[in-house]
């Protein structure tokens, strides 16, 4: 199943979006360290703040110690999109909204199995829903 996509300008995000969800979102900022990691362990699905999408599972988050919320798989392969970022001094994978194509944040090779793949997630854009199931397909 496609996702359709969510487009708005940066006029029309801005006035939806708090300051802060805005700076990750639409220009790639990080959150400070602990300012979200969601610690709470309760059952349910991370969505985008802004578009809604699915994300990720709780059953996919992990205890990365990094102060972010960290998973190691998306919610559905079309999640998310990646995106190769060179801005930083280190080489990291961009991980992007599949629907509105805000920034999430990056992936790192160093997770746990099943993957080992560790989403590095801005806990500022995620919108948690607890007791939600992600459908058996
Ligand atoms: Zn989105």
């Amino acid at each position: 199943m496609a996702i359709e996509k969510l487009i708005k300008t940066n006029e029309e995000w801005k006035k939806i979006l708090t300051p802060a969800q805005y700076h990750i979102l639409r220009e790639g900022g990080t959150e400070a360290a602990g300012t979200c990691a969601f610690t709470i362990k309760l059952e349910g699905v991370f969505h985008c703040i802004a578009c809604d999408n699915p994300l990720f599972i709780s059953g996919t988050k992990f205890e990365s110690g990094t102060g972010w919320p960290s998973f190691y798989e998306p919610y559905s392969p079309d999640s998310v999109i990646f995106k190769e970022d060179n801005r930083g001094f280190v080489k990291a994978t961009e991980v992007i909204c599949g629907r509105c194509e805000g920034h999430l944040g990056h992936v790192f090779n160093d997770g746990p199995p099943p993957t080992y793949k560790r989403f590095c997630i801005n806990g500022l854009v995620l919108k948690f829903v607890k007791g939600e199931k992600r459908p058996s397909t």
